[in-house]
């Protein structure tokens, strides 16, 4: 990764998966910009750009176009172009990250879908312009958008919309040599994590189902990050990638899985 340069976008702290990815890179060679959303991240993210030698892009809230914009002008003013970005950013309001889907109110369905897929789109719209030599655009998505899991509800319909956008992102942003994928992550225990109901359970539920009886962790899945952001994964765009033990190809629970 030495001479690549890029953004990270969803450091919260130094449990956060995009921590995870940061360090991978970093531990590469890569430059890396962190951004962080309002002051009180700012204090947690700050010191952990400076013990990667990195620099802070900028506060962003994704609900904010021209916060978006003003980490996008310091990035290119900064570094005139970027070589990948890293999207690890979601939100729902976490009383209906519990009990019923079909009680999902509107007004957090379109939060959600702002927050949790639209910002993809939209940073991915100002990555472009700095990826001037092709460049990696990564999000972070969830099994819940393929089968139900409970509790994670309107997030998982979020999940769903936003790994097809990464289909049709790959393919507008293909001809320029950019390419576009999201890794789904098995769930680890994480500040958006804590909003999912019985979120303990799930984790549970993973470690004694997946083929290889684990749970992952943020470093795991920064070294998928790594693969997906080098060009190791030069032929690979549009996928969306399982970085999850493997259970993703479970049909049912393990003959030795304990009742929990
Ligand atoms: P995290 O809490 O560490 O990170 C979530 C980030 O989203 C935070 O940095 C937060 O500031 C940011 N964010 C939320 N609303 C925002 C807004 N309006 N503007 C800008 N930033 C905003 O948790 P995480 O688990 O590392 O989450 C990162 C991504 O990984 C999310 O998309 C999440 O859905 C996904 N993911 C998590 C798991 C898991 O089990 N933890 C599994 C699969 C996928």
């Amino acid at each position: 990764m030495s001479g690549k340069r890029g953004v990270i976008m969803g450091v919260a702290n130094n449990r956060s998966i995009a921590w995870g990815i940061a360090k991978a890179v970093r531990a590469q060679g890569a430059e890396v910009a962190l951004t962080y959303q309002g002051d009180a991240l700012k204090k947690r993210v700050e010191p952990l750009a400076a013990e990667l030698g990195g620099v802070l892009a900028g506060h962003c809230d994704v609900a904010d176009e021209a916060s978006i914009d003003a980490v996008f002008e310091n990035l290119e003013k900064m570094w005139g172009k970027i070589d990948f970005l890293v999207h690890a950013i979601g939100f729902s309001d976490k009383d209906e990250l519990t009990g019923r889907y079909v009680d999902t109110s509107a007004e957090n369905f379109a939060k959600t879908m702002q927050i949790s897929v639209y910002s993809f789109t939209s940073v991915a719209r100002r990555a472009e312009k700095l990826m001037t030599d092709g460049g990696s655009m990564l999000t972070l998505t969830y099994y819940g958008a393929e089968k139900v899991m409970p509790n994670y509800n309107v997030m998982g319909v979020a999940k769903a919309a936003l790994e097809a956008s990464v289909k049709y992102l790959a393919v507008d942003l293909g001809p320029k040599n950019i390419r576009v994928n999201a890794i789904s992550a098995g769930p680890i225990k994480t500040l958006a994590a804590s909003g999912i109901g019985d979120f303990r359970y799930i984790l549970k539920w993973n470690e004694y189902n997946a083929p290889l009886r684990r749970t992952v962790t943020i470093e795991d899945v920064g070294d998928v990050g790594l693969y997906m952001l080098s060009d190791l994964a030069r032929s690979v765009t549009g996928e969306v990638h399982h970085a999850d033990s493997g259970y993703h190809v479970v049909g049912m629970k393990a003959v030795d899985a304990p009742d929990i």
